[in-house]
């Protein structure tokens, strides 16, 4: 078994900007990133479905340690070799570990165990950045008849070299990916039907815009506020904008409860309003040999069928925590600064914003825990425990995968405000880290 001072588990951006901060800060640290992908990049190593881009902006979702340099809205592939070429740049790739698969975490005698399916280490600290979603399994609808059909399903987690040039294809989704993927297929394909039973918020985005980091945060924050405090207005805002909206395709949900989906120069806009493309704002009843049959008994043709169904959310890379071999049930852990959970030691995990780049929070909570860790050795601390907090019934992220897997997730959480980075921002920066909330041996 090897000992290492800290293992960090997933090399995606949160691996990397773990890798980066505790780097810059212990620049002698021993420490490795277990992957348990043949590569780096972890969510734009995985989507490679057409047309897969960013949806917030390059300027916030870009490292600030590590500016990205192209379009507002980053393309997968672009985003994936900006992640190789980062983690390259900074020495961070010759310490990841791939093709390893973390099964479990054991804290015993003050120090982590971490078993793999290959070789075990030991480790003072882990940070998990193991991303939110079920790498192996995406949410996908199961309808009766699925046998039946005589094209072809696939999910867009596991898009591989699908061909749809000159098919009939259908699009079952509303969200991001759908209307990311959408002008992409439409291109290409000889009819398309987007089924999307619940429509979602789309915004257009100008590819040419050019911004900077700070005006992206405040533009985009203030964007965000002004739709939470004037509910009503700024819907009739967005519908007065876009003549896409009609009495059929607003959304039931308010703006910003989810992560708004963008057209990027009208594309989404202008594809749909093609002869070969049909929007059913339908549930779907069962499959048929043809293809899906909707609630209102209309049959979908297709040759194709797109699953754009999302994510189901996972904490902790699906891994099995245990504290002296007794094992953890994290919803019944309270949440502490949406970073660690009470009575679990040494242990971080990254999670983002559905309101704001992902990025731009793994950076303030890796400056944390390496404020924490830094805490700790000059204490002389080994160990350092979030306290629970008991009960409390709302969830810390009310993002439709998060309600879909409540009871994966911690029953509370505290000091920990998902939906406000300025309020995180100073609070992670400039709050002491024996804060009460922690207890430290
Ligand atoms: C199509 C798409 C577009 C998106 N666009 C945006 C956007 O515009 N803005 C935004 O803020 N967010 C966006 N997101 C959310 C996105 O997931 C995050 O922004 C971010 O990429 C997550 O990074 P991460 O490093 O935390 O996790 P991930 O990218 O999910 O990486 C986790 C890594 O951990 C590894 N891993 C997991 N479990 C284990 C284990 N047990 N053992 C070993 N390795 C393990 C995985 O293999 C993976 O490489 C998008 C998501 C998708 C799917």
């Amino acid at each position: 078994m090897e000992k290492v001072d800290i293992i960090i588990i997933g090399a995606g951006i949160a691996g990397i900007t773990s890798a980066y901060y505790l780097q810059k800060k212990f620049p002698k640290l021993n420490y490795k990133i277990i992957e348990s992908r043949s590569d780096l990049g972890g969510t734009w190593d995985q989507m490679t479905f057409p047309g897969v881009r960013s949806d917030s902006d390059m300027y916030t979702y870009g490292f600030s340690f590590n500016p990205w340099k192209g379009k507002i809205i980053g393309e997968g592939k672009d985003i994936k070799k900006y992640l190789v070429d980062t983690a390259e740049k900074f020495d961070i790739k010759k310490r990841i570990l791939f093709n390893t698969q973390v099964n479990s975490l054991n804290w015993s005698d003050n120090q982590w165990t971490i078993k793999t399916d290959g070789k075990d280490f030991t480790s003072d600290h882990v940070i998990c950045c193991t991303g939110s979603r079920d790498y192996k399994a995406p949410n996908f609808p199961k309808f009766e008849g699925e046998n039946l059909y005589k094209g072809k399903i696939i999910h867009t987690q596991s898009w591989g070299n699908e061909d749809f040039k000159n098919k009939h294809v259908a699009i079952v989704g509303s969200g991001c990916t759908a209307v990311t993927m959408a002008p992409a297929v439409i291109k290409e394909a000889k009819s398309v039907t987007l089924i999307q039973r619940s429509p979602a918020w789309i915004i257009n985005v100008d590819s040419q815009e050019k911004s900077n980091r700070l005006y992206k945060t405040f533009e985009t924050l203030i964007d965000y506020f002004h739709s939470r405090i004037f509910k009503k207005s700024y819907k009739k805002k967005i519908i007065a904008k876009y003549p896409y909206y009609n009495d059929t395709n607003v959304p039931s949900y308010n703006f910003w409860d989810q992560r708004p989906a963008c057209s990027l120069d009208n594309d989404y806009f202008n594809s749909v309003n093609l002869d070969k493309v049909t929007i059913e704002h339908q549930g779907i009843s069962n499959w048929e040999p043809t293809g899906v049959k909707l609630m209102n008994g209309k049959i979908i043709n297709s040759d194709l069928t797109i699953m754009a169904t999302g994510l189901n959310a996972q904490l902790l890379g699906g891994m099995s925590i245990f504290i002296d071999n007794n094992k953890v049930n994290i919803n019944e852990t309270s949440w502490y600064r949406g970073m660690m959970f009470s009575g679990v030691p040494n242990l971080f995990a990254h999670t983002g914003y559905i309101n704001f780049s992902w990025t731009a929070r793994c950076e303030i909570v890796s400056e944390r825990i390496c404020k924490t860790i830094d805490y700790m050795n000059k204490k002389n601390f080994i160990s350092c425990t979030p306290k629970y907090l008991g009960k409390k019934s709302k969830p810390a992220i009310e993002a439709n995968y998060v309600l879909r897997s409540m009871d994966k997730f911690p029953n509370r959480s505290y000091k920990f405000n998902n939906a406000n980075y300025l309020a995180e921002y100073i609070s992670f920066k400039w709050t002491r880290i024996n804060d009460r909330a922690l207890n430290f041996k």
